[in-house]
């Protein structure tokens, strides 16, 4: 089943197009080629970038390992996990400011600017040189330049955090083709798609965060059911309880406290880091740091270890279990279970999630290179490479409101990718009307009836006004979690309301399935009828404002014969306004608008008069 046209925007041209995984701790990238997605790698072999940025007091700035080393060195003029400030205002991130040694440029505060060594950056500028970067190795790589990427974001990144993602790929001269969620790209690198149909849950424990997102594939399609997660926890906290522990004995070892050493602690931090990466593989491992020629050795058995960290592992399941709860599923609904993040290479991880979801999790590509395999499997179908077809997080179903005649007006159509906007300004029919009936419908079909209903609300205490005067604009706003947002507001007077629902709520493959097949069968009908409930409301306008008319003195201008006309057409409009056919409701509107032409030129005339002299009264 194919999906979309896809616009090359090359005018055929064949380009290359690199996957990205643009991580909180570490970034990297991937390419298809016919053997599959591969990772591009680094200066020295290594495709992992770190996502951490120095801007030396002269000179480039410095981005990936060699920064790292900075973060001791010359902390004020080094930035790391800049993802957390992506798209957000000064005052959402107050709390994550309380744990960055950097800080916010003054007379910044729509936009944040980080003062770094006398120079300012925008978060995106920064995640740019983290691009670039990558772009270089690519380039490196290929030997030729690479000017199109398909970068991947968390699922729960809403509009300004994608698009402040997508200008970070601009400034680091970079078309941004596509963002993918990273939960998506996850079960693209393994190729999950394939299956079709089934529930996918994807387990990601990076360096700091912790996310855990449930997909749903309908022919290929992957659906965000749910997202949960926790945006501080993860291999940090491990590594600073480690630290903690290490430090500690380090002390009653050589009664030296080395605390409130940066330098020392930078070392001492890396050689736990070091020994919890070896117990994901050893039964044991030694914390070992030489210092200042003393030597200090403490062997960490793998039990111990788990003992240490359950606690934090026991964190990631709670969310687990409301993100299963908000997709409406238990765990042995779940097919496959796809975990990510370096993290996930502990085993004591990968028990607890084989525990939770009883099942065993996909672990043969390398939970952090998975994501960026995942987006470069997106890359590939992009640039032509992979002849399949496109995989998005779409919406399934269209999504509208009814509007007069009982027809639907669709303002999200299927298929769209979420997260989605889209608004429509609609009128009222009725003179003086004060309530406007807001119903919400899912589904293909032209008549509200043969639709879903979703949601209904009133938008009440309107100003009564002439019909046709009141604009209520409706908006529709489909955010990454498959959560839609609907508010009408009367444009007037600002008066809002608005409502949130689970559009895939309770809904099943198969009813998504028979809902769009059916819309195919019965197409034609649907639009033959929509046409005539669109007249029908067309006439039943005319009808009213030709029976006012009638009340007015000019129609006794009209000779009798004039008005017997206007009756005829009337009676006429009518005969048809009750058939089936519309060709012959417009048909008679005609007539009727023609015969009381000269009703409204006479009526037209008094007005204008009318106004002409209330301008002089007031002159
Ligand atoms: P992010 O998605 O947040 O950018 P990653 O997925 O790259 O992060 O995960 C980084 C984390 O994974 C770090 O805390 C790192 O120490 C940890 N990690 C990497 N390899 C291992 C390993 N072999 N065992 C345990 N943890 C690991
Ligand atoms: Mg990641």
């Amino acid at each position: 089943m194919s999906l979309f046209q896809i616009d090359f925007g090359s005018g055929g041209k064949e380009h290359k197009v690199i996957g990205i995984d643009l991580g909180t701790t570490n970034s990297l990238g991937a390419f298809m080629d016919l053997t599959g997605p591969t990772v591009i790698p680094g200066p020295g072999g290594n495709p992992i970038v770190p996502s951490v940025v120095s801007i030396p007091e002269h000179g480039e700035p410095i981005v990936g390992w060699p920064a790292v080393d900075r973060l001791i060195s010359d902390p004020d003029r080094t930035i790391y996990s800049v993802k957390r400030l992506m798209g957000r205002g000064v005052r959402d991130v107050q709390e994550e400011l309380k744990l960055f040694p950097f800080h916010i440029a003054s007379g910044s505060d729509q936009v944040i600017q980080l003062s770094l060594g006398g120079k300012r950056f925008t978060p995106p500028g920064i995640s740019a040189l983290v691009l670039r970067q990558i772009k270089k190795n690519a380039e490196d790589f290929f030997g030729e330049p690479i000017d199109h990427a398909v970068i991947t974001v968390p699922a729960y990144f809403n509009d300004a955090q994608r698009q402040a993602t997508k200008d970070a790929g601009r400034i680091a001269g970079l078309q941004v083709m596509r963002l993918v969620n990273e939960p998506t790209a996850a079960a693209l690198a393994y190729g999950l798609d394939k299956r079709e149909n089934g529930v996918v849950a994807v387990y990601d424990l990076g360096g700091g965060t912790f996310d855990i997102s449930i997909l749903k594939l309908h022919d290929g399609i992957f659906e965000v059911l749910a997202t949960n997660g926790d945006t501080h926890l993860g291999g940090d906290d491990i590594d600073n309880l480690l630290l903690k522990i290490a430090l500690e004995d380090i002390a009653s070892e050589w009664g030296v406290d080395l605390s409130g050493d940066s330098s020392a602690v930078q070392r001492v931090r890396r050689a736990v880091i070091e020994a919890k990466h070896q117990l994901s593989s050893a039964p044991s491992a030694v914390i070992a740091l030489d210092l200042n020629g003393k030597s200090f050795r403490r062997e960490l058995p793998r039990d111990v270890f788990e003992k240490l960290i359950t606690p934090l592992v026991d964190r990631t399941l709670a969310p687990c279990r409301a993100c299963l709860k908000d997709a409406g599923l238990t765990p042995d609904e779940i097919d496959e279970v796809v975990l990510v993040g370096g993290s996930t290479r502990i085993p004591l991880v990968r028990q607890a999630v084989r525990n939770l979801f009883k099942a065993e999790p996909h672990t043969e590509l390398d939970p952090d290179e998975v994501v960026a395999l995942g987006a470069a499997v997106q890359a590939g179908i992009l640039s032509g490479h992979v002849p399949d077809k496109l995989l998005l997080d779409v919406t399934p179903l269209s999504l509208g409101i009814e509007t007069m005649g009982g027809v639907v007006s669709k303002l999200i159509h299927r298929n769209s990718t979420i997260p989605a906007s889209a608004s429509e300004t609609f009128t009222t029919a009725v003179e003086g009307q004060r309530n406007v009936l807001i119903h919400v419908v899912q589904g293909e079909r032209e008549m509200v009836r043969d639709n879903r209903s979703l949601a209904r609300f009133d938008l009440k205490d309107l100003d009564p006004l002439p019909a046709g005067m009141p604009k209520i604009e409706v908006r529709f706003l489909i955010d990454a979690n498959g959560i839609l947002n609907v508010t009408a507001k009367d444009l007037r007077t600002g008066k809002a309301h608005s409502v949130d629902v689970k559009p895939s709520y309770g809904l099943t493959d198969e009813q998504v399935e028979a809902m769009i097949l059916e819309s195919f069968s019965k197409a034609e009908e649907d639009f033959a009828e929509r046409q005539l409930r669109e007249v029908r409301v067309e006439a039943d306008r005319i009808l009213n404002a030709v029976d006012k008319a009638k009340g007015d003195d000019a129609y006794m201008e009209l000779s009798d014969e004039e008005r017997a006309n206007v009756d005829r057409c009337i009676a006429e409009l009518i005969l048809a306004y009750h058939g089936e056919n519309h060709h012959l409701v417009h048909e008679k509107m005609d007539q009727l608008n023609e015969a009381t032409m000269k009703l409204a030129e006479l009526m037209m005339n008094t007005a204008v008069q009318g106004a002409l002299k209330g301008t002089k009264i007031d002159a």
